[in-house]
């Protein structure tokens, strides 16, 4: 998907200083020298990504809103939280960790969000759009959105460069047919997405709405809260290659915000699965999805295999690959 961005110009005179720690300092002598658009992609290409993004925002200060700002503060002071659920704190520490790499926020959307990559006009990667409900009032919604649409980015650093939440099993042979993401990335999840995972990540979805407790131990002064964990739980079931880690990671972040009850087989088994999913983003690891061949696994993975072939008989051999 291609995005075209409508850039300020940078280097404005009330420039701040924001910038990651790892390329903080050296973002700041390039923001003082106020550097063009031009120079930024060369940054780009000579210091990398993490310190062009710090350049642009040091540049930018309008590239990070206020709100922005506060709720990423927010998130921070949650991850330092003790009282917190360990496997929240990895999770923020990731997400926050991915905001790095945001180069443009929009917080005012009033439902949903969305995160893409953002592309510099000859194609690179320069970062990401990240848009959320910023201006809701509640902060277990509104921090718990923010999450899930910066998971979306730890999917996307942390596999395939796809949005899709798990390894293809063939990855090497896949990787090499795929499409450019910039204009292909539907087609990537296509090609990347596997029915055997999928239905694992469904049954794992379903599992939760059974276990979800029907009166209470998720929060104690509203009802429905249990209303609406069903329905972001089923709002992964719908595209669970795309939406089950950032569910996932969304329920975590309210039921903590809520104070849910955490000894329930709910929030145990979510915690698990939140973790799980973790530890695929962050490692090698792919998803198992047990001895289990299902028909729709089958024909994706003939489909790969026949694709691959495709793609293998336009270059010579070296040596033969199964
Ligand atoms: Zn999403």
């Amino acid at each position: 998907m291609r995005i075209h961005e409508q850039r300020e110009p940078l280097g404005s005179e009330r420039a701040t200083a924001r910038a990651p720690a790892a390329a903080g300092h050296q973002a700041r002598q390039f923001a003082a020298a106020r550097l063009s658009p031009a120079e930024i992609l060369e940054v780009q290409r000579t210091a990398g990504n993490r310190t062009a993004v710090a350049v642009q925002r040091a540049a930018d200060p309008a590239a990070t809103p206020e709100q922005v700002t506060r709720d990423l503060e927010r998130l921070r002071a949650l991850q330092e939280n003790e009282d917190l659920d360990p496997q929240l704190r990895a999770v923020l520490a990731e997400v926050i960790a991915a905001a790095d790499s945001v180069v443009r926020w929009n917080p005012a959307i009033p439902t949903s969000g969305h995160a893409h990559p953002s592309y510099s006009d000859d194609g690179v990667r320069n970062g990401f759009l990240v848009a959320y409900q910023g201006a809701t009032e509640d902060e277990a919604q509104r921090l718990g959105n923010l999450v899930h649409e910066l998971t979306h980015i730890a999917v996307y650093l942390g596999l395939d460069r796809s949005f899709v939440n798990y390894r293809h099993p063939d990855q090497a042979a896949v990787q090499d047919s795929l499409p450019a993401e910039q204009d292909g990335m539907e087609a990537r999840q296509g090609r990347l997405m596997v029915g055997a995972a999928n239905e694992v990540l469904i049954e794992n979805l379903q599992e939760l709405e059974r276990l979800l407790p029907p009166d209470g131990g998720l929060r104690s002064d509203e009802q429905g809260a249990a209303q609406q964990v069903r329905e972001k739980l089923r709002y992964g079931l719908m595209t669970p290659h795309k939406e089950y880690d950032t569910v996932l990671n969304q329920i975590l972040t309210w039921t903590n915000l809520w104070g849910s009850d955490r000894r329930t087989p709910f929030y145990r088994r979510l915690v698990e699965l939140a973790t799980q999913a973790r530890e695929r983003r962050q490692g090698p690891q792919s998803l198992r999805t047990g001895n289990r061949v299902t028909r729709a696994g089958r024909r994706i993975a003939a489909q790969a295999r026949r694709l691959w072939e495709r793609v293998r008989s336009h270059f010579p051999r070296r040596g033969e690959r199964t």
